[in-house]
């Protein structure tokens, strides 16, 4: 330790001065000067920035300004030792006191705690609160006086947090200890419920809140169509962007897949997941920190711990769970304020995959909710508004115009003034006084006769029909975007419910005019601007198609379809039921026959060409369910009889051994019975991670032989397990028609 600090700081003519002569940094960045000003002040305070917003700082800088020692909390190891190794390279008096150390080492720290030579003292909770430290605190208070404590991550307090830590509960003791010392609260943790925790749990006294702008102008945002070949771009991506990456994936044996397949492609790259050892998670962990290996594969799991400031990129392979989730992680890159790259891969094999597992939970209330979130990410997924706006706005914080560092500011869509349709749509909402969702404003607006709109006569509104001349996905485009612009809010209860705010009023009253880019695929589903030679291709495609359909059936070609209803799906490129149902040639019979057919493979095409994709099942348009496959015959007695016993309590191996069947059959009465729609919980009889796995299979072979997924997953799953997962994946994507949200 250097012994050249001294009790009494040496003065400086400016904030700036004392910047540079600790820190070597020129200036502050935004907000740092003001906490500063106010710790100096001795004030409490509530610090919010984003990670990588210079938050250390905040509370560092004071501490070598005045007097004493500044105790920082911190609830992780290897942060702390990152901050302290950083202080003392700028030759600052730091140090921890962790269950690391032996107790030679503990007390040769306090020595030098003692002897004045430590300005800023980490530890963590546990250990500031345990019997032996507080006597020690009270003394070092006595000798050298303690200036302010410094609770870091503070969100930890907050059982609303996502890292709640009861010993962090416990940090209060401070508060009434020493009443006289400030406490600065800092935290990267966005929603305002946490706040107000943070500041009733630590009894803040009057603090100073300082919340950051949540941009990080640094980070440029793009969303992908995950493509069939998703792989190999990912793979040059990788490749073609320099400098260390974090992959994030959903389930840890695609982690373990990916690393795999990116090492044999030459890439230094390792896995990080719930599932290893702490000893190798540790290694990995400091082998990606040191610049041994160039890509961290990891789940969502890795957590905070990760303190590498130069990380270029963040890949997102699988679509995350939510905003904030997505937020909070992209946000690992570009910590150091360089510029970084934060690219999510989307496919709508994940969004089923994400329903599947948001359908097996059993509590309805989190089911709705997690419904919501996933609606929110596929709207950032498929907005055209510019990527940072929406993120932005999901934090309450308005963004206008654009950022310039998206791939909706750099490759706009055609911007159109759709001021009127903005004023239908928000008056619709007026009419339906506030207490309706999208869905249901888009079916008055364009006259449906459901069930819904006929029960409160809102085929009775002024805005009843108005909007017929639109489709529904333009108006569903609209409201979108008007939401992204901030134009008109929803409730985030998971009952996403449309309501009118202060500007939803200006537009109301001409005083605002809507502008939206309008993606060209979903526009009126006229000829796209796709050339000539491009709409040959897909027909070529089409007719191939055709020609397999036709010689499954032993029939010519053209009873399956003239070419001109081919021509017409190449120029149109319907992409739902609804819109294919609308060409030239199809009725409801060959819809029904071909539809999902010619479907895929237009869909297929235009994901290899990277054109927008639309929902397969926007949930205005829910086609007429299709007919059960054979195999999920309605339920009988003797399933019925499988159920009593199931809801009693009775595991699988009960019921065959006391109806005396064989396992393999009431696994197979069980699938049959979530198949029909009977409420199984499947998550009591399939972890959630294997039931992960298993839909993961079921997307590359498809659902309907069990022997492919199972040669697909390897020997370690049965086909117990795979039937009950296929029959509730199955389910899924048939749900009851009143099983949507509206
Ligand atoms: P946070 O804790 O908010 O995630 P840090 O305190 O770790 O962020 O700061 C992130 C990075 O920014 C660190 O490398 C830090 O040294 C640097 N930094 C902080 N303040 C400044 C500044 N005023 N000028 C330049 N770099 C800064
Ligand atoms: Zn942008």
């Amino acid at each position: 330790m250097s012994a050249s600090i001294s009790l009494t700081p040496p003065n400086f003519a400016s904030l700036e001065q004392a910047l540079k002569h600790y820190f070597g940094y020129e200036q502050f960045r935004p907000g740092q000067r003001q906490i500063i000003e106010a710790a100096l002040q001795k004030q409490d305070l509530l610090v919010i920035m984003p990670t990588g917003g210079g938050k250390s700082l905040c509370f560092q800088l004071p501490a070598l300004l005045q007097p004493g020692l500044t105790v920082v909390v911190s609830p992780l190891i290897a942060l702390m030792q990152d901050q302290v190794q950083a202080l003392q390279d700028n030759g600052i008096g730091a140090t921890f006191l962790n269950s690391s150390l032996s107790a030679a080492e503990t007390r040769q720290r306090e020595a030098s705690v003692f002897r004045g030579e430590v300005k800023l003292l980490y530890v963590a909770p546990e250990r500031l609160l345990g019997d032996r430290f507080l006597p020690l605190l009270d003394q070092i208070n006595a000798r050298v006086g303690v200036t302010a404590f410094a609770i870091d991550e503070a969100h930890c307090v907050s059982e609303w947090g996502h890292d709640f830590r009861p010993e962090y509960r416990q940090l209060r003791t401070l508060r009434d200890r020493y009443p006289e010392v400030p406490v600065l609260a800092l935290t990267a943790t966005a929603t305002d419920r946490v706040r107000q925790d943070i500041v009733a749990q630590l009894e803040l006294n009057q603090p100073v809140v300082h919340v950051a702008s949540f941009n990080r102008q640094n980070l440029y945002y793009e969303v992908r169509l995950k493509p069939r070949g998703a792989y190999s771009e990912l793979l040059q991506f990788v490749q073609q962007t320099p400098g260390s990456g974090i992959i994030y994936c959903l389930s840890r044996r695609r982690v373990d897949e990916l690393t795999a397949q990116l090492q044999r492609d030459g890439i230094a790259a390792l896995p990080y997941h719930a599932g290893l050892d702490d000893q190798t998670r540790r290694e990995n962990q400091i082998r990606f920190i040191r610049d041994d290996v160039r890509v961290m594969v990891a789940t969502v799991a890795f957590g905070m711990g990760i303190n590498k400031p130069d990380v270029r990129f963040v890949v997102h392979y699988d679509a995350p769970r939510n905003l904030e989730g997505y937020y909070q992680e992209s946000g690992r890159a570009g910590r150091d304020g360089e510029a970084a790259r934060c690219i999510l891969f989307f496919g709508y094999g994940d969004i089923k995959t994400a329903e599947y597992l948001i359908d097996q939970k059993p509590d309805p209330n989190e089911q709705r909710i997690a419904r919501q979130q996933l609606r929110q990410v596929i709207d950032y997924a498929e907005g055209t508004d510019c990527r940072r706006r929406i993120q932005l706005g999901y934090f309450g914080e308005r963004f206008e115009g654009g950022c310039n560092n998206c791939d909706n500011c750099l490759h706009p869509q055609p911007i159109e003034d759709w001021t009127i349709e903005a004023q239908k749509f928000l008056s619709c909402v007026a009419r339906c006084r506030e207490k309706f969702g999208m869905n249901h404003i888009i079916d008055v607006l364009r006259g449906s006769k459901n069930q819904k709109v006929m029960q409160y006569r809102h085929n009775e509104l002024s805005t009843y029909g108005i909007g017929k001349d639109r489709t529904a996905d333009m108006w569903r485009t609209l409201g979108r975007s008007l939401l992204h612009q901030g134009l008109v809010a929803e409730t985030t209860d998971g009952f996403p419910v449309l309501r009118l705010n202060a500007l939803s009023w200006e537009v109301l009253r001409k005083q605002r005019s809507v502008a939206i880019a309008v993606p060209r695929a979903v526009d009126e589903m006229e000829t796209t601007s796709s050339t000539r030679a491009e709409i040959e291709v897909l027909f070529g495609r089409l007719r191939h198609l055709r020609k397999q359909l036709a010689d499954e059936q032993s029939v010519p070609p053209y009873v399956v379809f003239a070419d001109s209803s081919l021509k017409l799906m190449a120029q149109l490129q319907p992409q739902t039921l609804e819109q294919f149902s609308k060409i030239s040639g199809v009725g409801s019979h060959k819809l029904k026959q071909y539809g999902d057919r010619f479907i895929a493979e237009i869909r297929a095409y235009r994901q290899e060409q990277g054109l927008t994709l639309l929902p397969l099942v926007a949930p205005s348009t829910r086609p007429v369910p299709a007919p059960p496959p054979s195999t999920a015959s309605a339920a009988s007695p003797t399933h019925l009889l499988t159920l009593e016993l199931h809801q009693q309590g009775c595991s699988p191996a009960d019921i065959a051994e006391k109806r005396n069947l064989r396992l393999s059959t009431i696994y197979d009465h069980l699938g049959i019975l979530i198949e029909s729609g009977h409420p199984i919980n499947v998550t009591e009889l399939v972890p959630v991670e294997r039931q992960q796995q298993i839909c993961h299979a079921i997307q590359t072979v498809g659902d309907d032989s069990l022997r492919s997924i199972r040669d697909k997953l390897g020997e370690t799953f049965d086909y117990n397990e795979i039937r009950l997962v296929r029959a509730a994946w199955r389910r899924s994507l048939d749900p009851a028609p009143n099983s949507g949200l509206e």
